[in-house]
């Protein structure tokens, strides 16, 4: 397991790799943004320069989290995962100096919550609409009318729209 305090600049002089896992249960934002989710996020950060001499942290998160499929309202399970390159500053003057490649990952002191940082990312994975695949989901092609097609546009983020069609056609 990761622990939740960690020197970046640090680990960037000495060019290190972390990789495991952090604890989902420590994460509330993200527990309350799904229904559930595995254990752990699992984690690689790679710390290092780049070739202007920037302190750069290239950082991999994943999770498989449930969600509410916006089109049948049933659970769908997703991985969640996302990437990142930051350069590693210590206030928003020296972000506004990093070359535009780097997203700035101001970090004040000289330890940085690591926690924090994975759950922004996860968080950052969320679909906005999430749902099945066409053909995993149970609402797939039941609407041939009523503005509700195979892609669900026409009614996402409605889910009591879709809760009414349900019982209209049950
Ligand atoms: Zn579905």
């Amino acid at each position: 397991m990761l622990p939740r305090r960690i020197d970046p600049r640090k680990l960037t002089a000495q060019g290190a790799t972390l990789s495991g896992c952090i604890p989902t249960a420590q994460l509330q934002r993200l527990m309350a943004a799904v229904l559930d989710a595995d254990a752990g996020v699992e984690v690689t950060l790679d710390f290092g320069r780049d070739a202007q001499g920037n302190a750069v942290v290239e950082g991999e998160f994943t999770l498989d989290a449930d969600l509410r499929c916006q089109r049948c309202l049933g659970v769908v399970r997703q991985r969640l995962s996302s990437g990142c390159r930051l350069g590693i500053v210590w206030d928003d003057q020296q972000a506004r100096q990093l070359p535009r490649d780097l997203e700035p990952w101001v970090v004040p002191e000289q330890d940085a919550d690591l926690f924090e940082l994975a759950e922004d990312e996860v968080l950052l994975a969320l679909p906005i609409v999430p749902r099945h695949d066409a053909d995993a989901c149970r609402a797939t092609g039941r609407y041939s009318t009523g503005g509700f097609d195979d892609t669900g546009e026409a009614d996402e983020g409605n889910p009591f729209r879709i809760l009414e069609q349900l019982k209209k056609n049950d």
